[in-house]
């Protein structure tokens, strides 16, 4: 199945056959509120940020929430070339 951008904006869950909604995940960071971030290879450690992810190639996690049972289907399509690399 070919799977166009079209598809994954109106997608059905897997679960139920309900419509799902889109969006994402933050994880809260003090004041700042972070969309999650998938991230390349295996988690290295970093003395200064506890998980070294500077130059790893990082998409933005899209999620998408079926509207009936909850169910959750994430997505990293795009890359994130936002602020999450403080190094
Ligand atoms: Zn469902």
């Amino acid at each position: 199945m070919q799977m166009g951008k079209k598809d994954i904006e109106t997608r059905c869950c897997a679960k139920c056959g309900q419509w799902m909604q889109k969006g994402f995940i933050v994880e809260q960071n003090l004041t700042n509120y972070i969309p999650s971030v998938w991230v390349e290879g295996s988690p290295e450690p970093s003395f200064w940020t506890i998980t070294k992810i500077a130059g790893k190639t990082k998409r933005l996690v899209v999620s998408y929430r079926c509207v009936e049972c909850g169910y959750l289907e994430s997505y990293a399509t795009h890359e994130w070339k936002g602020k999450v690399d403080p190094e």
